[in-house]
């Protein structure tokens, strides 16, 4: 099992504190494959497509759920660049009143 680490910021935090929790994605056909082995060989390492989240991203993980992690990684960093762009914007609206 890896450490747990927010996939999103990379804050670190402890398992049993609720800081954060695994998400489990959906398999794609490779990683099926990758499951099925490790299964097979006794093999005890990090869930295949399951990813730590701390809170504050755990929420924005659950809802691609239904996707694989490379697909959900891809929604995550676009809405991620969208949040930063409207946050960009704001400031770029208050700061016109200051020129
Ligand atoms: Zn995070």
């Amino acid at each position: 099992m890896k450490p747990p680490k927010c996939a999103v910021c990379s804050k670190k935090f402890r398992i049993g504190k609720k800081e954060g929790a695994l998400v489990a994605f959906k398999l794609n056909a490779e990683e099926i494959v990758k499951k099925e082995e490790m299964e097979k060989k006794g093999y005890l390492g990090h869930p295949v497509g399951e990813v730590w989240f701390c809170n504050k991203h755990l929420k924005l993980a659950r809802t691609y759920t239904h996707l694989s992690v490379i697909e959900a990684f891809k929604e995550i960093r676009r809405i991620q660049e969208e949040n930063k762009s409207n946050s960009q914007r704001i400031k770029d609206y208050f700061y016109s009143f200051m020129k």
